[in-house]
């Protein structure tokens, strides 16, 4: 029996804990609710309707984003979060034999996708500041590469420019570029795709909108790429986006300026942050997205890890080679902020 059985090693999810009154600043999510819109529709849901099968388009969320994108329906791909996207994109794409390539830090889901479908690839290391060297990605004969853009967890974004060397310089093979939190400062590539015929963009509702628990993503590219990835997806499974999640996301999309309100008071926040993290004797690049991959000058990353925690305030931390000694902190609300550096300054002053 257990030759027949496919074992993998599993992604692992930043912490959801249950605790009560935790400040969670671990899985990069909004700190503000979506859009009053979103409330509005999700109240007059029919719930009658829940006995039929959704739209297995899920047209209306489609149709209304590539409006808003000035694309054509036959442009976006609709998923459940951009990791089933993403996961679809690597079963579609990637099924020749040479290896695709991406950083060695970047999303850790890449790899795992890799592993479960049998996708050979090779990481390309950050170089030590960990920005991305393009040459790495320009020069080279690879059955796809994966740009995180900006990148996670170090926030540093490539220019428009640089990405579309990568996508330029590799014409057989699809380039998938993942701009999960490109809304926080970085330049979309959105534009390219009518240029570019392996170019596909991942983007999700899941940060900048505030809607991970809906769980909304979308691909951009061509209209041949985005077929290839509607066949595979009605191959496993038609329905994957549910009727409520259709009406919030279709909501979500009318309410721009609400949008652009909350992102821009992330990004305040953040360089708020920035300058008050540089005090404590932290050192980051400057981060395009919503979050702050931070190392403290004399403290492991562990230790102050497990003292917020003590402290109920829940940050990112990885045992993994190279960032150990770094925490990803997510950008919260003013008086989050606040009480996360107020942790911090004890921390610090306990131990120095
Ligand atoms: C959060 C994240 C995703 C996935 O988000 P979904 O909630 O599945 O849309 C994808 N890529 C990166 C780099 C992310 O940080």
């Amino acid at each position: 029996m257990n030759e027949n059985i496919r074992k993998v090693v599993p992604y692992v999810p930043g912490e959801q804990p249950k605790r009560k009154g935790i400040i969670k600043l671990n899985t990069n999510e909004c700190p503000y609710p979506p859009s009053p819109r979103v409330k509005k529709a999700l109240s007059g849901v029919d719930y009658e309707r829940l006995r039929l099968y959704p739209d297995p388009a899920a047209s209306d969320l489609v149709d209304n984003w590539a409006k808003r994108c000035g694309l054509n329906k036959d442009q976006v791909f609709v998923g459940v979060g951009s990791d089933d996207v993403l996961s679809m994109c690597f079963l579609t794409f990637f099924a020749g034999e040479r290896p695709i390539t991406f950083p060695d830090i970047t999303y850790s889901f890449y790899d795992v996708w890799c592993d479960v479908y049998r996708i050979p690839y090779e990481v390309k290391p950050l170089k030590d500041d960990f920005t991305i060297d393009i040459k790495d990605y320009t020069k080279g004969d690879f059955g796809g590469v994966v740009i995180a853009n900006p990148n996670a967890p170090t926030g540093v974004a490539l220019s428009l420019c640089d990405i579309e060397k990568i996508v330029k310089a590799n014409k057989n093979c699809v380039v998938i570029v993942d701009e999960a939190y490109v809304d926080f400062g970085a330049e979309s590539v959105v534009g390219l795709i009518e240029k570019y015929d392996n170019l596909i963009v991942v983007q999700t509702f899941s940060k900048s909108r505030a809607m991970a628990g809906m769980r909304i993503g979308f691909a951009m590219g061509c209209p041949t790429l985005i077929k290839y990835l509607n066949d595979v997806k009605y191959s496993v499974n038609s329905y994957t986006m549910n009727y409520p999640s259709i009406v919030a996301g279709t909501a979500a999309i009318k309410d721009e300026n609400y949008f652009k309100k909350i992102v821009s008071r992330v990004m305040s926040t953040r360089d708020r942050m920035e300058k008050e993290l540089a005090e404590l004797g932290f050192s980051f690049n400057k981060s395009s997205a919503n979050f702050i991959f931070a190392k403290h000058e004399s403290i492991p990353g562990a230790e102050i890890f497990e003292r917020l925690k003590k402290r109920k305030i829940y940050v990112r931390h990885w045992d993994k080679e190279r960032i150990s000694d770094y925490l990803r902190i997510t950008i919260g609300t003013d008086d989050e902020m606040d009480r996360l550096i107020d942790a911090l300054k004890e921390i610090i002053g306990s131990i120095e």
